[in-house]
């Protein structure tokens, strides 16, 4: 066993919360294990973001800085993480699972001829052995595995892992790697993204998040409000979805987005496995619900059984009043 590599991912050049949770288990991993820990970062201006991964234990920082990451292409990403993983010769090879990685991953794997596996949510290292943890039919089982193949790459489930805070005074050697000519076969033409104000469900601390309970766009509304005195996102279940309530892009789930806030607020959800698959790793989970028997209560830290109507407009009250 060599080094550890972890590829950061960033949105709009900052590392998102994902990458720091993976860099904080990937140094305990090395540290245990008597490993270097290496991380290659991508992006059109990644030099600021270069020097914050350092804070966080690694040794060395490769950085492929280049314009054509402005836009999503996979091919780039191939390329560039390929050539990371000859400069470093890594054994384990982490990143932190997003819709981007699950479709350059397969054809990272391929070109580096590695074992790769997707959204795993613990791993270890014993000798030459890594084993892995990875949740499956809507986190209701686990697959538990080993390799001991020479360079594997694992994808890692968003709030599988805590991170830990950044020690400022770490510094790191920092190599450019040049992405050279690329022959890519694919044309961006265009990104269409939801207009929102709100913080993103990727990254935020609070989500507030809503299902079929609410009915309707009013009573969607009542659930934005409340978002917005927490300064929080907003999910929702796919009920909401497919009735035309929500945008697709706020789907928590086995189908949607993972995400492990500090606080999860499920208001007017059931609970369904395939809900939960997406949130249950959430630090706090408060559910409220006029059904007590509702599945959601049994993940739950605090319940609250009554009519959404009746209490969220209170809480909105009341947070804004604790907050002002
Ligand atoms: C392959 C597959 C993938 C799926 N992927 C996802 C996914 O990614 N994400 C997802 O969310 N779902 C997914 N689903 C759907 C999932 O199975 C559930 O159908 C869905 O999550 C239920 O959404 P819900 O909780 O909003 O609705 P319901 O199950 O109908 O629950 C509504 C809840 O609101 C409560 N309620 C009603 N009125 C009030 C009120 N006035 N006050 C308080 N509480 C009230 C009810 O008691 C009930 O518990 C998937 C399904 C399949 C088959």
């Amino acid at each position: 066993m060599s080094k550890i590599l972890v590829i950061a991912d960033q949105k709009q050049n900052k590392l998102k919360k994902s990458t720091l949770e993976v860099l904080s288990e990937a140094k305990k991993l090395a540290d245990k294990s008597g490993l270097a820990l290496e991380a290659v970062i991508l992006g059109e201006a990644i030099a600021d973001e270069a020097k914050v991964l350092a804070h966080y234990g690694v040794s060395k920082v490769y950085t492929i800085e280049n314009s054509i990451f402005k836009n999503y292409l996979n091919q780039p990403y191939i390329d560039g993480i390929k050539k990371a993983i000859e400069a470093s010769s890594p054994r384990l090879v982490l990143v932190p699972t997003c819709e981007s990685v699950k479709d350059y991953l397969p054809g990272l794997v391929g070109a580096t001829n590695a074992c790769g596996i997707m959204d795993c949510s613990s791993v270890d290292i014993d000798g030459n052995t890594v084993s892995i943890e990875r949740p499956l039919m809507a986190a209701k089982a686990v697959s538990k595995m080993q390799s001991s193949d020479d360079l594997i790459i694992l994808s890692i489930r968003s709030g599988s892992f805590d991170a830990v805070e950044a020690d400022t005074s770490l510094s790191c050697d920092i190599e450019s790697i040049d992405l050279g000519t690329l022959d890519i076969k694919a044309i961006f033409k265009e990104l269409i993204s939801a207009q929102s104000d709100r913080v993103s469900l990727d990254d935020a601390s609070v989500v507030v998040a809503c299902g079929r309970g609410v009915k309707d766009k009013a009573g969607f509304e009542l659930i934005e409000k409340l978002a917005d005195v927490f300064g929080a996102a907003v999910g929702s279940t796919r009920a909401l979805v497919e009735n035309g309530v929500a945008e697709a892009s706020l789907q928590v789930g086995q189908t949607g987005k993972v995400v492990s806030p500090d606080l999860y607020i499920a208001i007017g959800i059931s609970g369904a496995v395939q809900h939960t698959a997406g949130m249950s790793n959430s630090k706090v989970i408060v559910a409220i619900n006029k059904d007590e028997e509702a599945p959601i209560f049994a993940l739950a830290d605090y319940g609250l059984v009554g009519d959404l109507f009746d209490i969220v407009p209170k809480l909105t009250e009341a947070v804004k009043e604790l907050k002002s």
